[in-house]
C-alpha cells in the first residue's frame, strides 16, 4: 500500500468553479510539474504523429507546452497560433464564438503554405470552438490539416461536432 505507481493520468487535478462558478477546470500543471508523467504524456501524444507531418500547430497557451514538447521530440517545426495583438508580422485573423461574446486568434501569414501538412495541438477539446477556429487559420494558409490532437476532451460537450470533418485524437476522455 502507499507505492502504487501513478500514471499521468493521475496527475490531472480537478479544480471546481475555476474560472467561474459551474465550471470543473482540469489543472494539467501537476503533470507538468512531474518529469516523468510530462515526458509520458508526450510520448502518448507523439504514437498519433505519422510520417507524412511536417510541421505541429500549437495553440496559446498550453497548446504550446504540449505542442513544443512534441514537435523537438520528433524534429518538426512548431507553428504558433496566438491571442490577438502578439504575432509581430503579417497575419491572418479569424474570429469565433465564445459562451458569452467572441474571441479572436491570429497565425502569421508566411508560417505555412500550400501542401504543408499539420497537426493541431492543444491541452484540451470542450466545445471545439478554439480548435475549428485554428482548423480555418491553417486552411487560410492553403496548408491541410491532418488531425487535432488532445491530451484530453470533455466528450460530453462535443467538441468533435465542431470539428466534424477533421480527424480528432484524444488520450483521455470524460464523459
Ligand atoms: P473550447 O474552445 O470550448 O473547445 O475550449 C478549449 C480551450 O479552453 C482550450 O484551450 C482549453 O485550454 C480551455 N478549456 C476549456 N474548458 C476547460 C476546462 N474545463 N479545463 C481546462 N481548460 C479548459
Amino acid at each position: 500500500m502507499g507505492n502504487e505507481k501513478l500514471s499521468w493520468q493521475d496527475h490531472i487535478r480537478d479544480v471546481p468553479d475555476f474560472p467561474k462558478p459551474g465550471i470543473i477546470f482540469k489543472d494539467i500543471t501537476p503533470m507538468l510539474a512531474d518529469g516523468a508523467a510530462f515526458s509520458a504524456a508526450v510520448s502518448e501524444l507523439a504514437e498519433f504523429i505519422g510520417p507524412d507531418v511536417d510541421a505541429i500547430v500549437g495553440i496559446e497557451s498550453r497548446g504550446f507546452i504540449f505542442g513544443a514538447a512534441l514537435a523537438n521530440k520528433l524534429g518538426l517545426g512548431l507553428v504558433t497560433v496566438r491571442k490577438p495583438g502578439k504575432l509581430p508580422a503579417d497575419i491572418h485573423s479569424v474570429e469565433y464564438e465564445l459562451e458569452y461574446g467572441v474571441d479572436r486568434l491570429e497565425i502569421h501569414r508566411d508560417a505555412l503554405s500550400s501542401g504543408h501538412k499539420v497537426v493541431i495541438v492543444d491541452d484540451l477539446l470542450a466545445t471545439g470552438g478554439t480548435a475549428s477556429a485554428t482548423v480555418e487559420l491553417v486552411q487560410k494558409l492553403g496548408a491541410e490539416v491532418v488531425s487535432c490532437l488532445f491530451v484530453i476532451e470533455l466528450g460530453f460537450l462535443s467538441g468533435r461536432k465542431a470539428l466534424s470533418g477533421t480527424k480528432v485524437c484524444s488520450l483521455l476522455s470524460y464523459n
